[in-house]
């Protein structure tokens, strides 16, 4: 290839077998006797470090009229190298390594004969100094030709390259290098418009998917999103998705999401499962897209203020996860609802279930939502089995703080305003700005357009463990909210037609088992409950209650069955020690949401009606 005149990367998934892609970097001019490569330690979108660095092997780097004599490379820590002895007088430096790629997750790479996939944080060596700088990257096709029917999928701006084929791609800087994910291989297309704007979904791995069907259900969604902000700042969007048997994940990019999701939850072109709204699997799927789709405003382009003064070398903590990631879940199941793609009972199921997730664990006592964000690289991303006594979800608790906030600025300002508008305010403010969003710059917001005082709200939310009050807020769109005790341990509650008094509480000790095995083996100990009282812990097996032999279904029904307040006689091992406690069972707590959607006969007024449907409607009017 001739000399290229900007900072050039070549990808080559060049050993598949060996899950090995080959980069090189080519620096057309370099200005000085040495240079500094490095690769990041996190991707943004996925709050914890990740030390990319350590699956790149033998690098190496020369010049060229200067002897092809290989330069030398001091390494300076994990995911730092100097390159020493260039000449600036003489031609390009030219550095190449290869990266092992063999993870299949969104955040990551991974290669092999039927694929390869990779995120720029996992392959790109950032030139420090020179960040700023438009490159180009060049990716090159397999070298062996059993592979040569493959394409590429990726949302990088084509420079020379035809559409889906290797060839040239440009950015705009490193940042715009690694925020496009790059797929390679066979896929299908699904093709919609939003707006005027192209949007496709490529989809890789085997499925059997009723890609017309899947078009019809995700183009009102992204139309949701984009009447709601009132500007879709894109000119192409791309959706990577990966089809696994059993998976799950999502991450955010400017101009495209990576997806990954297990063959069931598609609509079957056959028409047999996965084909209704109400499958469960295929609304979690739509709302995992719609999720990653609101993220191109709140997050990408809407950042908090610490993200975009720090870089991606270590721990960047901010308290305001609870907004780009809660905010976005309240938002995601909402646009499911607004756009016409479930009704207010389907979407009430999905509030109940977030919940009853909140709920159910005694972590939301302990950790407030500030701190949940502000940790989520050291516990929400690095959970054990103390996670549900100790932390709360910044994506749950964060999205029922967001319903709140949206009803009770919609209930205080009479319906002139709500969080839609703080989203749009956001939006003008910083998101065509690029303006970073300060630590409490969305409360501050929040407050100045609605003219409400604010500061007890966010002072309970955000900064203390007090209990949310959620049935205030949704009695003011007509919504009766009851929390009863679990029926089992699946029991995530729902949408109820009366709220009357269910089953007595049944009799529960506290505890949650490894899920999938078929021995009762011990995963969670809930904290102040009886089966902590009683000094089981985590990772006892229990093999007999009251002297009778037990499994995982026969723990819960042996317990089920005890009588509330007696105690039963409980034999576990504890690494190979057999011991024996007493544990006195309790009733189950009331910790299940069931939700009820009122209307006039049962005395709900005009104006909470009039506040459900302005709530609940399509943001295109
Ligand atoms: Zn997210």
């Amino acid at each position: 290839m001739s000399e290229p005149a900007l900072l050039t990367y070549r990808v080559t998934p060049a050993r598949p077998e060996a899950h090995l892609f080959a980069v090189e970097l080519l620096i057309p001019r370099p200005a000085a006797a040495s240079l500094t490569l490095a690769l990041p330690a996190w991707i943004p979108g996925s709050y914890t470090i990740r030390d990319f660095a350590r699956n790149i092997v033998a690098l190496a780097a020369e010049q060229e009229d200067a002897g092809a004599v290989p330069l030398w490379i001091e390494k300076l820590d994990k995911q730092t190298w100097r390159v020493h002895g260039i000449d600036p007088a003489a031609g390009p430096v030219s550095v190449r390594w290869q990266v092992y790629a063999w993870e299949l997750t969104v955040r990551s790479a991974h290669l092999d004969r039927t694929h390869g996939y990779f995120n720029g944080t996992s392959l790109f060596l950032r030139v420090i100094g020179l960040e700023g700088q438009p490159c180009r990257a060049e990716l090159l096709p397999p070298p062996t030709s059993e592979l040569a029917d493959w394409r590429v999928a990726t949302s990088l701006a084509r420079d020379g390259a035809e559409p889906w084929r290797f060839g040239g791609y440009r950015a705009e800087d490193y940042d715009d290098l690694i925020d496009h994910p790059v797929e390679m291989g066979r896929f299908d297309l699904v093709e919609i418009e939003v707006q005027g704007v192209p949007h496709r979904m490529a989809l890789t791995g085997r499925h059997n998917a009723d890609l017309e069907r899947l078009r019809r259900d995700l183009e009102p969604i992204c139309a949701e999103h984009a009447a709601m902000f009132g500007e879709l700042p894109i000119d192409r969007y791309l959706f990577l998705t990966t089809v696994v048997g059993d998976g799950y994940g999502g991450l955010e990019h400017r101009f495209s999401s990576s997806l990954l999701c297990s063959r069931k939850a598609l609509p079957a072109a056959s028409g047999q499962g996965g084909d209704s709204l109400a499958d469960q699997d295929y609304r979690r799927f739509l709302g995992l897209c719609s999720h990653e789709y609101f993220h191109l405003w709140n997050v990408k382009r809407i950042r908090p203020w610490a993200f975009i003064e720090q870089g991606l070398e270590r721990e960047v903590h901010t308290r305001l996860l609870w907004a780009f990631e809660g905010i976005t879940s309240y938002y995601d199941d909402l646009a499911l609802v607004r756009s016409g793609c479930i009704d207010a009972k389907g979407y009430l199921e999905l509030l109940a279930e977030t919940m009853t997730r909140v709920q159910r664990n005694p972590g939301r006592l302990c950790q407030t939502l500030a701190e949940s964000s502000f940790d989520a690289w050291t516990k929400f991303y690095k959970q054990d089995e103390n996670a549900p006594n100790a932390i709360v979800s910044y994506y749950g608790k964060g999205a029922l703080a967001a319903l709140a906030l949206d009803l009770t600025l919609r209930r205080d300002t009479g319906g002139g305003c709500s969080l839609d508008d703080v989203m749009r305010v956001l939006w003008q403010r910083h998101g065509r700005t690029g303006i970073g969003v300060e630590e409490r710059g969305v409360e501050a917001l929040a407050a100045e357009i609605s003219g409400l005082d604010l500061d007890g709200f966010f002072e309970r939310v955000l900064d203390s463990t007090e209990e949310m009050d959620l049935a205030t807020p949704l009695a003011s769109v007509g919504i009766a909210l009851r929390w009863r005790p679990a029926q089992d341990a699946n029991d995530v509650g729902g949408v109820v037609d009366a709220l009357e008094d269910s089953a007595p509480a049944r009799p529960d000790i506290g505890l949650r088992l490894q899920p999938g095995a078929s021995e009762a083996s011990v995963a969670v100990v809930l904290d102040g409950r009886p089966a902590q009282l009683a000094g089981l812990a985590p990772g006892d097996a229990v093999i007999a209650v009251d002297g009778l032999r037990v499994d995982a279904g026969g723990l819960e029904a042996a317990i089920g069955r005890a009588p509330v307040g007696e105690p039963v006689t409980v034999h576990a091992f504890r690494r190979d020690e057999l011991m024996v406690f007493d544990v006195v069972p309790q009733p189950a707590p009331a910790d299940v949401c069931a939700l009820r959607l009122l209307g006039a006969d049962d005395g709900v007024d005009a104006a909470a009606l009039a506040r459900r449907a302005a709530w609940l409607a399509s943001s295109a009017g």
